[in-house]
């Protein structure tokens, strides 16, 4: 973890070989012997089904906090919004699927091995190895019956099918969370913007094409709203109102976020902020023009939507470098006021 620390300031290595790098040398460390433990780690959730991206086990936190780093947010920013940059769930479905493989083994395995004879008398107790296996697999719409585990085709097949099953099922549970109005943990949900432009679960395009960490970064922040526009920063700051005499410290509502740096008393949000503020009229023309956009005739809702999504090189590259010019820019004048 330090080495890949030290070479995040130093390099402009690609973002695949530092995820590669983390599965391949952290991830075996913190999962080590998972297998066994995991079970206790669902224990302790009682619904495990709803806390899949709410996950706060120590393995996931470390994950986190390498994927921050990476991606170049704060630590407070949404841990569904950085994971899905890069296309990954929480750890605590891969320490699934690692059960679900022992529990497999384990019914292979022939009845003269003493430690098949110990599972098959722990088998029935509540969160055995069994129990467990089995109700994943109802959760993932999985059935082990189909397939006799005791030949070596079946035993492989009924693990990739699993795996099939327990990656679809992930999918679906990623996007009902990520599009809940009430947002995973129940606060109202900070990824509105987020999930209005990401469209599939895999790694950003601009995270492989886009070699400048500055740009990857204002990019970054900009799309999981780990940014510093009035929308974001209007959530944390309070007001004085006076009700029945009585002084209290309410939150900024959010027709109240507005911004400083025009005249329109418009809410400072992302569309506001990248393709309607005049304070950035010059950039935009520029920008807009070099791709023969028109804003007086598209809707600038779809048009974010569609620059977030396009995979043309030249697009995303002049895109990444349109928001850090305006970010840079906001930043300087945020100095001035
Ligand atoms: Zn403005």
């Amino acid at each position: 973890m330090g080495a890949i620390k030290i070479n995040l300031n130093t390099n402009y290595m690609p973002i695949k070989i530092y995820l590669n790098s983390f599965d391949t040398l952290i991830r075996p460390i913190l999962t080590y012997g998972c297998e066994i433990w995991g079970i206790d780690l669902l224990h302790n959730k009682r619904n495990f089904k709803e806390n899949i991206n709410n996950d706060n086990s120590k393995p996931e936190l470390l994950h986190m906090k390498f994927l921050k780093r990476l991606l170049g947010v704060n630590s407070k920013a949404s841990n569904i919004g950085t994971r899905s940059e890069f296309g990954r769930h929480p750890i605590i479905a891969y320490i699934i699927q690692q059960i679900i493989r022992y529990y497999v083994r384990l019914e292979a395995m022939p009845n003269t091995r003493l430690l098949k004879q110990i599972y098959n008398c722990t088998k029935n107790k509540p969160f055995s190895t069994a129990k467990v296996a089995n109700h994943i697999a109802t959760l993932c719409n999985f059935q082990f019956n189909k397939y006799n585990l005791e030949t070596q085709k079946d035993y492989k097949k009924c693990l990739k099918q699993f795996n099939n099953h327990w990656n679809f099922f992930l999918e679906n549970d990623w996007y009902a969370t990520l599009n809940n109005p009430r947002g995973p943990t129940g606060q109202k949900n900070k990824l509105r913007f987020y999930a209005k432009i990401k469209k599939t679960f895999c790694l950003e395009n601009y995270l492989i094409i886009v070699k400048n960490p500055e740009y990857r970064k204002y990019t970054a922040q900009l799309r999981i709203s780990a940014h510093q526009l009035e929308i974001e920063q209007g959530r944390h700051k309070r007001k004085t109102t006076t009700e029945n005499n009585v002084e209290k410290k309410v939150p900024i509502p959010e027709n109240e976020r507005i911004c400083n740096y025009c005249s329109t008393h418009s809410i400072e949000n992302e569309i506001h902020f990248l393709l309607k503020c005049s304070f950035y009229s010059d950039e935009r023309k520029d920008f807009l023009d070099s791709f023969n956009y028109d804003m007086s005739t598209v809707d600038p809702d779809s048009l974010v939507t569609e620059l977030f999504n396009r995979r043309d090189s030249e697009c995303v590259l002049k895109f990444a470098r349109y928001i850090s010019t305006l970010i840079e820019k906001r930043k300087k004048e945020t100095m001035n006021i």
